[in-house]
């Protein structure tokens, strides 16, 4: 894959995935769970690869949906928020970077 062609694959399961779950929990550690579940499955898609028939078209497409999850836990909600709200502090600016 070009590296364009996976961008635009991160994107699309992206929007897949806002439309089908539109709630995104604002537990950080809920958020993270998420993004471990893809690469738990991401791993046993390796797995398969060996032993069990799988393809690798299935460890891309784990691999795809990682990175998506990675890029909502980045925009929903804001990390910065999250952590200052964690210590009591006044939330001035609602991006991370
Ligand atoms: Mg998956």
């Amino acid at each position: 894959m070009k590296k364009c062609e996976i961008i635009e694959a991160i994107e699309e399961e992206l929007q897949r995935a806002e439309k089908k779950h539109p709630k995104w929990p604002e537990n950080i550690f809920k958020q993270a769970a998420i993004v471990s579940e893809e690469t738990g499955e991401m791993v046993r898609a390796c797995l398969h690869l060996e032993d069990e028939g799988g393809s690798i078209h299935q460890v891309k497409d784990e691999l795809v949906q990682i990175a998506a999850m990675c890029i909502r836990m980045l925009l929903n909600p804001p990390l910065e928020k999250i952590l200052k709200s964690a210590k009591g502090e006044q939330i001035e600016r609602f991006d991370i970077f």
